[in-house]
């Protein structure tokens, strides 16, 4: 069982998922030390106790997939193949959909760009994360401004693909929760609105995955991708998944063993492949077994813990932290969408006259708080969010303004169902 029993069926009473590092101290700089508080779930989650078991249980039998003849080969085989079905059980993948594993959410988004029909133009807002921001420099892009409200994302994207040229492709790509206020997207609508006017919508599930049920048919999405470090699962693995026609008929985004189903030489001294067209083709050399299966260990586990009860639970936690955060008058939470608006638990501020980065760092040295400071690689919502203009120069880490000034960068706490 992933989760603690509990006395009551109140999912509010639901305890935190066991996760590894829940008891690590750590030394602090006005001496002794203090049980490490980790909240900087959104960067990359503790593992879940689950996975760790479920995959120090596997250790012994690891093995080649795919063309080996040995028991643990075919053993590692099956546990490869099935955690890219559970996957697909938990996302509600559609017959036909394809599941490749990759090694991030940016590998994902790269993967998909890569695989592009020609001339297809693509809609991105400028508050995405870097990594669904910037994949599609190569195709025609349109970078909408930021929304303030749901209603105007999706006013924003309709007029912009009211523009587009309706005989090609397009794709909209969006983040199902922000990085940096944890707000959470009008997927749904922003679904609709892209298949209204012929596009496809691939859904950046890196910081929803975590926190809320995502199914490409509920959310009705083309594609979703997410990471397994954020997703209490270890580094190192990702998911794309979703539409098959665009992923077969595109290059491989590797070349090599494990993608060619047939390689020949020709006449002329040239070499002749032939691609799969399965999740493989896209995932060639050898792949990193322990991350599906682990990726696929903390599905089941979310699955098991229930939605329901996690959300309910992180309710509880983000009302928490807001309030507490509200009771300090120098500080301001970081919202696009307005104070109220529905989020996951990944919460950032300023303090004024506090340097952020000098604030963070206070915390981890005298409380042992693990959170984050920078611009969150989402550089033009930060920027945005403090009152600058989107394209005000400046780096992750940069100096901060003097007491009194506008604040160059954020700090940021993040929980989950570890918390
Ligand atoms: N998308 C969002 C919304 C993210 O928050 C992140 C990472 O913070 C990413 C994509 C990239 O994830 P990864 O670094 O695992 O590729």
């Amino acid at each position: 069982m992933s989760a603690e029993p509990t006395d009551s069926a109140d999912p509010c009473c639901a305890a935190p998922l066991p996760v590894l590092g829940r008891d690590v101290t750590v030394p602090l700089v006005t001496g002794g030390e203090v049980t490490y508080a980790a909240l900087d779930y959104a960067a990359s989650a503790p593992a879940l106790q689950r996975v760790w078991d479920d995959v120090a249980a596997y250790a012994p039998y690891y093995g080649s997939v795919h063309r080996g003849a040995g028991y643990l080969s075919q053993l590692s085989t099956d546990l490869f193949e099935n955690a890219r079905k559970t996957v697909a059980e938990f996302l509600g993948c559609r017959e036909g959909d394809q599941v490749v594993f990759t090694r991030s959410t940016t590998d994902s988004l790269n993967l998909l760009a890569a695989a592009l029909p020609a001339d297809c133009q693509v809609f991105v807002f400028e508050t995405e994360h870097h990594a669904s921001l910037l994949p599609w420099r190569d195709a025609r892009v349109t970078y909408l401004d930021a929304p303030r409200t749901h209603d105007e994302a999706v006013h924003t994207l309709e007029r912009a693909l009211a523009d587009r040229d309706p005989y090609g492709p397009a794709l909209v790509c969006v983040t199902g929760a922000s990085n940096v206020t944890g707000e959470l997207w009008p997927v749904r609508e922003l679904a609709a609105a892209a298949h209204a006017h012929g596009a496809r919508i691939v859904l950046d599930a890196a910081q929803l995955a975590p926190h809320h049920p995502v199914d490409v048919r509920d959310l009705d999405v083309d594609w979703i991708a997410f990471s397994g470090h954020k997703l209490y699962a270890p580094f190192g693995s990702g998911v794309l998944a979703g539409r098959a026609d665009w992923l077969q008929k595109a290059e491989p985004y590797l070349a090599g063993g494990g993608a060619s189903r047939k390689v020949a030489r020709r006449a002329d001294g040239g070499v002749d492949v032939e691609w799969h067209d399965t999740a493989a083709r896209h995932e060639a050399g050898s792949p990193n077994v322990i991350g599906a299966y682990s990726i696929a260990s903390a599905c089941k586990a979310l699955d098991e813990a229930g939605f329901d009860a996690l959300v309910a639970r992180e309710r509880q936690l983000i009302a928490t932290v807001t309030e507490g955060l509200a009771a300090v008058p120098q500080v301001r939470v970081l919202s696009l969408f307005g104070d109220d608006a529905p989020r996951v638990g990944v919460i950032s501020f300023v303090v004024d006259g506090w340097n952020s980065s000098h604030f963070a760092a206070a915390l981890s040295a005298e409380y042992g708080i693990g959170v984050r400071d920078g611009l969150f690689c989402a550089h033009p919502l930060v920027r945005t969010l403090l009152g600058g203009a989107p394209d005000e120069p400046g780096e992750c880490g940069a100096p901060e303004a003097a007491p009194g000034e506008r604040s160059l960068n954020a700090i940021r706490v993040s929980f989950g169902a570890g918390t």
